[in-house]
C-alpha cells in the first residue's frame, strides 16, 4: 500500500525549547517496497514512524495510507493506531518479558477478540514462517537476541498487516547475526509481498 505524507509537522517542547522533530516532512512511499529512511541519529526517521503508527499526534500535515486519510489536522482527522492495519517493529524488541512466544505473538488477535482456534492456527503459521517452531513455550526471556528479534517479527505479521514499519529492527544484534537476519528479513518479505497480493504490482520485490 502506498503511503503519503504530505507537509507534516511535529514539535516537541521540552525545558522552555521548541525541537522541531519533523519540519514540513513531505514523501510518497510506494506500495510493495522495502524503503529505507536515513538519516543521523536525532534527524526524526523514529518520530515520523510513530507518526504513521499513530503513536504521535503532528502538529500540522496529511498522512494517507492506500488511499485512506488516517492523518489531517486541517481535516481534524485522527484514525487511532488499532485501525490504520500497520504493523511495527521497535529498535528494543518490546516483546512482553512474563510471556511465553505463543503469547507474545497471539497478543495482537487475542486484543482483537479473534476465535481461539483462528488464533493457534495463525500463530503456528506465522512462528513456522520465522524459524520459530517448536518454540511457543519458551518464555521470552529464555531467548537470543536473533530469537527475540524473530518473535517481535512474527508479532508484527500475524495480522496480516499491509504495511510493516521498522525501527532499526537489527542495531540491537550483534554484527554476525545483524547480517544473517538482514537477508532473513529480506526474504520473509519478499514471500509475504508476493503471497498477499499476486494481482497487484508487486514486482519490484518478487522479481528483483
Ligand atoms: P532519530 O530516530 O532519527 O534518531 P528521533 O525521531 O528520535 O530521531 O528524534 C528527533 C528529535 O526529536 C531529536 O532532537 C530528539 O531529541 C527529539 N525528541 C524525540 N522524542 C522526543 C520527546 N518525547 N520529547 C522531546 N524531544 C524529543
Ligand atoms: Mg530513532
Amino acid at each position: 500500500m502506498e503511503i503519503k505524507i504530505t507537509n507534516v509537522s511535529k514539535y516537541y517542547y521540552s525545558g522552555g525549547k521548541t525541537i522541531k522533530a519533523l519540519d514540513n516532512v513531505s514523501l510518497s512511499i510506494p506500495a510493495n517496497q522495502i524503503f529505507t529512511l536515513l538519516g543521523p541519529s536525532g534527524c526524526g526517521k523514529t518520530t515520523l514512524l510513530r507518526c504513521i503508527v499513530g503513536l504521535e499526534s503532528p502538529d500540522s500535515g496529511e498522512i494517507e495510507i492506500g488511499g485512506d486519510v488516517v492523518l489531517s489536522t486541517e481535516k481534524n482527522i485522527f484514525v487511532p493506531t488499532e485501525n490504520r492495519g500497520l504493523g511495527m517493529v521497535f529498535q528494543t524488541y518490546a516483546i512482553w518479558p512474563h510471556m511465553n512466544v505463543f503469547n507474545n505473538v497471539a497478543y495482537p488477535l487475542q486484543t482483537r477478540k479473534v476465535p481461539k482456534d483462528i488464533i493457534r492456527s495463525k500463530v503456528e503459521k506465522t512462528l513456522r514462517f520465522v524459524q520459530l517452531e517448536g518454540f511457543e513455550d519458551r518464555p521470552a526471556t529464555k531467548l537470543s537476541g536473533g530469537q527475540q528479534q524473530r518473535v517481535a517479527l512474527a508479532r508484527a505479521l500475524v495480522a496480516e498487516p499491509k504495511v510493516i514499519l521498522f525501527d532499526e529492527p537489527l542495531s540491537n544484534l550483534d554484527a554476525k547475526l545483524r547480517e544473517e537476519t538482514r537477508k532473513d528479513l529480506r526474504v520473509f518479505l519478499t514471500e509475504l509481498a508476493c503471497l498477499s497480493d499476486r494481482t497487484s504490482d508487486h514486482r519490484d520485490l518478487c522479481d528483483p
